[in-house]
């Protein structure tokens, strides 16, 4: 589509790059099919079309209203509309764009701008979510039903292996993770360990980023995508094979570190070997498990246990490794039920169980309706994010995929 948008806010690297975005945009409205916001409530403005639109209109006439940035808002970065654009227009990035511009534009009230500095400065760090966690925990039976659910019950994780391979690589503990789904890295690190590979995490690595670049605060993000970056480095030097993933929306993020930090002189280099070093837990099973034939390894571990797994939005519309999982369940010996609209997003969405809490709740019910269609005995997802919010409303167990690789109970290597 044609942009005016003055030369003088083009001189912004970020604006002459949404600039670049829009005009790729054709209006075919492809892309409106598959927006769970729009399917909820039909309005052209909660449709990735209406999305673009806004903010060519509000980067044209550098203005924007409450109203821009209640429909910027209701977005959930799921990123399904990527997947579904045949004119590859990059919205991922344009909405990041937008949603900073749109801060400084249209102001949020005092008591939103609190509650979100509230979130940067708490859910990022694990020290800090743990103590609020406690309290939470301690309250519990005195909240009310909503709240009381979405705080997640005690996970046991076992020991992890005393690293012992030449092969080692390394894994990001993440903020969340390590207190809400614990099993996950302890799982992966067993499994892997089974395969001949030692993974290793760096003490000073901590969150990726993610959430700080979603709620507009992009120096916040880039500054711990550099401590990240540091306490990684030794050990790529060291020989680290590769940086694994076991949270989606974290790979994602640090996948796009080579993006984020091209213009830090510092950096740049450091984070495009990064992100070339990272990747999902499921690429590096299914390079172990189907590309080298590993003897056998998890072959039959399933047994046939019928599982519904949640296709997570930053695996299959960010990463692009839609399948992936799937595979490797399959290939381990698990009956996979189908699942419709595996496309759409669950509800959780970092941030957005907190900040549209109707609408999460809304696809949360649709999307367990559709995972439990199929009368599995298990749902398994990708990232802790989902894991947790359909966790909070099942009543089926929900884990994440790596734990099944280890079932104990079905465990035949
Ligand atoms: S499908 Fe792509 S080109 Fe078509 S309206 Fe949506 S974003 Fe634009
Ligand atoms: S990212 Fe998801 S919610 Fe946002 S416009 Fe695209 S499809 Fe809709």
């Amino acid at each position: 589509m044609q942009t005016s948008i003055s030369p003088q806010l083009l001189n912004n690297p970020d604006i002459a790059e949404a600039d670049s975005i829009l005009r790729a945009c054709v209006h075919c409205g492809f892309c409106t099919a598959t927006c769970p916001t729009y399917q909820l409530l039909g309005s052209e403005l909660d449709s990735p079309r209406g999305r673009i639109y806004l903010i060519k209109e509000m980067l044209e006439t550098e203005q924007a209203s409450d109203k821009t940035r209640l429909h910027l808002d209701r977005c959930l970065t799921c990123r399904s509309c990527e997947t579904t654009c045949p004119s590859g227009v990059r919205y991922g990035r344009l909405i990041d764009i937008g949603r900073e511009y749109v801060e400084k534009k249209a102001p949020r009230s005092m008591l939103q701008r609190l509650l979100r500095k509230t979130m940067l400065a708490v859910i990022p760090y694990t020290a800090r979510m743990s103590v609020v966690l406690t309290l939470a925990r301690v309250v519990r039976p005195l909240l009310p039903a909503q709240l009381r659910k979405k705080i997640p019950a005690r996970q046991h994780a076992a020991a992890m292996p005393t690293p012992r391979h030449a092969r080692r690589m390394l894994v990001l503990e993440g903020c969340v993770q390590p207190l809400g789904t614990p099993n996950t890295n302890a799982a992966a690190a067993r499994v892997l360990d089974r395969l001949g590979i030692s993974l290793v995490s760096a003490p000073n690595a901590g969150c990726c980023g993610a959430l700080n670049q979603h709620l507009s605060d992009s120096s916040g993000a880039h500054a711990m995508m550099r401590r990240n970056i540091d306490a990684w480095w030794p050990y790529i030097e060291n020989g680290a094979e590769a940086i694994v993933m076991t949270a989606s929306g974290c790979g994602l993020m640090v996948k796009d570190y080579v993006h984020a930090l091209k213009d830090d002189a510092a950096y740049a280099d450091k984070a495009a070997r990064v992100s070339a070093l990272t990747h999902d837990l499921s690429e590096v099973i299914s390079g172990e498990i189907l590309i080298r034939e590993n003897p056998g390894a998890f072959a039959q571990v399933g047994r046939g246990t019928r599982v519904a797994y949640q296709s997570s939005c930053t695996l299959q519309h960010g990463q692009k490794l839609g399948g992936t999982v799937e595979t490797i369940l399959r290939h381990c010996g698990y009956e996979l039920v189908p699942v419709a609209d595996s496309h759409l997003c669950c509800g959780a969405a970092g941030t957005y169980t907190l900040l549209q809490a109707e609408l999460s709740l809304q696809l949360l019910e649709n999307k367990l309706a559709a995972l439990k269609h199929g009368k599995p005995e298990i749902i398994a997802s990708a990232n802790v994010g989902c894991q947790m919010h359909l966790a909070s409303a099942s009543d089926l167990p929900v884990k994440h995929w790596i734990e099944l690789l280890e079932n104990s109970r079905n465990q035949s290597t």
